[in-house]
Order: structure tokens, then C-alpha cells, then sequence
């Protein structure tokens, strides 16, 4: 079998090297082992972003080079959900900034972050800002919905908050992706926290008030949105513009101008 030439592992530390002057964007994807309802396995964040991230790369002629996915999350808001595993943040934080570094260290300029899962990107901005306060790169942090938000609008039919966790988005993708191992016949629709302008759980839109209770304060099957939408075809196109806008995001990354520093004391 022949190995893939976009999988940073893959390569002898003297290839590596010689990866360096051409500066791919070094990609490091992450996710998590979380319930998602009913329906859909405790993988679904790892799958799906691990997907998006090979098509990429697949698709990027050498300008994308995959680290191994980081398999966990932060998740202490799910632990009443058996089969969760979590991180706690200050690990993640610590442990996600020390491959970054390691990262640069090695001569790297351009470091992305893919996230599948939402609660780990507070986390991993920080973990991006530090990336470049305290090395040479530049590094970014990015959930994957958010590259493609007019197509995922185009598309969707649930109202606000059905694409959270497990709704319509999550489970298009995973349909599209490989429909025996979601178990439609057992997906449920819940949209289970108060009505408010100011706390809003919804992939596509940002809260005015940043707020994260304990899941099964307001999900009784993990679901938060609305999974009985969600079809293949959805998941097909939703899938298609991720990639693209991720590859778009990717050539610009890599060519973004390093900038001058001035220190004016
Ligand atoms: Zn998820």
C-alpha cells in the first residue's frame, strides 16, 4: 500500500527537513469522544473532521501536510453521558500548544488548527495566540462549519439551534459520509434550553453572552438541534464547500505576509 505524502508522520526526519522551504501549512486536526444523541456514534467530531482534513489535503497538491488527529476534547459539561472522555482544559490548552511549538521549533511558519468539536475552540484560540506570541509561525484556530456558512444557510431548514450538537449539519455530514452507521430511526429533535436573545446554542450564529451549561441540564439524549432534517444530500454539498473554502483558506494562509515587527521603545 502506498502511503499518503500529505501525513506529516509518514515522512523520515531528513524528508521532514527538507519539507521545510517549501512551507506547507502544517494542519492539526482535533476532535472528540462525545455522545451525540441517539442516533449518531461517540465518534462523530473525530470522523467528520478527520474527513474534511484528508479530502483537503488530498486535494491540496503538497501545500497541506496532516499531523495525526488529536482524538480528545474538553468535555466536563458531557460527563453525565457515558462514554465521554475528557480533557480538562488546562491540559488540552497545555497539551495542543506544546505540539504548535513543537511544530515551529521545527522550522514551520504556517500552523492551522481544525476543530470538530465547538466547547475545545475557546481553548484553541488561546492555544493560537500563544502559538505566535511565543515562536516565529502564525498560527489560527478554526471550527469547520464556520468556512462555509452561506452554503450550510443555503441548505438548512431548521430554525435557530438546530445546528448545535448532533442536529441537522453533524448528521448530513455523517449521512453523506457513511449512512449505515447513523441510526436515523432513533434521532430526535431537542432544542432544550430557555428562549433567549442573549444565549444562543447554534453552530451557525455567535451568542451575544458566552454560556455553556451542564448538557443534561437541557438534553435528555445529547441532541441539541435537529437531526431529522438532515439528509445525505445536505451532507454532500454542506461537505464539498468545506473542503473548498478550506483549501481557498489554506493558499491564503500560506502566502499571508509574514509583517514587520517594530519595537518602538
Ligand atoms: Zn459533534
Amino acid at each position: 500500500m502506498k502511503r499518503k505524502d500529505y501525513f506529516y508522520q509518514n515522512y523520515s526526519w531528513q524528508e521532514l527537513k527538507e519539507l521545510v522551504p517549501k512551507q506547507p501549512v502544517v494542519v492539526q486536526p482535533i476532535g472528540s469522544v462525545e455522545d451525540h444523541g441517539y442516533h449518531l456514534p461517540l465518534d462523530t467530531d473525530n470522523f467528520l473532521i478527520q474527513n474534511i482534513c484528508e479530502e483537503a489535503a488530498s486535494r491540496a497538491n503538497g501545500e497541506i501536510l496532516l499531523l495525526p488527529l488529536i482524538p480528545y476534547g474538553f468535555e466536563t459539561h458531557h460527563m453525565d453521558f457515558p462514554g465521554t472522555i475528557d480533557i480538562q482544559m488546562e491540559h488540552l490548552l497545555n497539551f495542543v500548544l506544546d505540539v504548535t511549538k513543537s511544530v515551529a521549533h521545527h522550522g514551520f511558519k504556517r500552523i492551522l488548527i481544525a476543530d470538530g468539536h465547538g466547547s475545545n475552540m475557546p481553548i484553541l484560540e488561546l492555544v493560537a495566540r500563544r502559538t505566535i506570541l511565543e515562536t516565529d509561525s502564525l498560527c489560527g484556530a478554526f471550527i469547520w462549519p464556520s468556512l462555509a456558512p452561506k452554503e450550510i444557510n443555503a441548505v438548512r431548514e431548521s430554525e435557530q439551534g438546530g445546528i448545535a450538537h448532533a442536529g441537522e449539519l453533524e448528521t448530513s455530514v455523517y449521512l453523506h459520509l457513511d449512512s449505515p452507521h447513523v441510526q436515523m430511526d432513533k434521532a430526535e429533535k431537542e432544542i432544550g434550553m430557555p428562549p433567549s436573545k442573549f444565549i444562543i446554542l447554534d453552530l451557525m450564529e455567535s451568542s451575544p453572552v458566552k454560556f455553556m451549561d451542564i448538557w443534561t441540564r437541557f438534553s435528555k439524549s445529547g441532541v441539541y438541534g435537529d437531526p431529522k432534517l438532515a439528509t445525505p444530500e445536505k451532507g454532500k454539498i454542506i461537505f464539498e464547500a468545506v473542503v473548498e473554502a478550506f483549501l481557498n483558506l489554506v493558499k491564503e494562509f500560506k502566502s499571508r505576509p509574514d509583517g514587520n515587527r517594530i519595537d518602538h521603545h
